[in-house]
């Protein structure tokens, strides 16, 4: 799988940092169909070389965080192989190889603090992580749409058949123009959108 394919599977805004990612840990990264006991899986391969496995049916919030915690495998395996597989070391680097990616633009706000909460004291599953799971499962509806929050400011998107453009921020809400009569309407960030190219 090559990076291009990838930006199906996280949130667009996430792209580069998990490009790093995979410049810097050198690893096969394949995309299975669900099975059903794990969302993913991380395993050393006779030649020397790594492969992580991640469910294809995971939402992307969900599959950023599981692919994180398959890279924090690899890593920590990388430094010894004496340790526990979520042990200590383990829970150091998913806290810092995820924190960089707890940003208002790759999450939506409302999962911050719980992503932030639950990383304090990972499980081996986020599933047994009830509220980060609950949370998590709101988005596992698939589509091709975009949330509001995560279009870049000024683009273009079609919502019930109009056209508006993205403005800023007020309090919770994106205020957006609609085009046809420059009217002003307020949107909530996880409004579901489909960017006009
Ligand atoms: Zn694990």
């Amino acid at each position: 799988m090559n990076h291009l394919t990838l930006h199906n599977y996280v949130p667009k805004t996430a792209l580069t940092n998990v490009n790093e990612l995979l410049n810097r840990f050198h690893f096969h990264l394949k995309i299975k169909s669900n099975r059903k006991t794990k969302h993913g899986d991380f395993r050393p391969l006779k030649d020397g070389s790594f492969q992580i496995t991640i469910n294809n049916d995971l939402n992307k919030y969900r599959f950023l965080i599981t692919l994180i915690h398959e890279i924090a495998h690899l890593k920590t395996f990388k430094e010894s192989r004496k340790v526990k597989p979520h042990g200590l070391e383990w829970k150091i680097n998913f806290q810092h190889l995820l924190l960089p990616f707890l940003k208002p633009t790759i999450f939506p706000e409302e999962l911050l603090p719980i992503i932030a909460n639950y990383i304090r004291n990972p499980k081996a599953s986020t599933d047994s992580d009830i509220k980060l799971s609950l949370a998590l499962k709101q988005y596992d509806e698939k589509s091709d749409k975009d949330y509001i929050f995560e279009i870049p400011l000024k683009s273009m998107f079609k919502y019930n058949n109009r056209i508006f453009e993205k403005g800023e921020k007020r309090r919770v809400r994106y205020i957006c123009k609609e085009l046809k009569t420059n009217k002003e309407y307020l949107f909530h960030p996880n409004a579901e959108v489909e960017l006009v190219k």
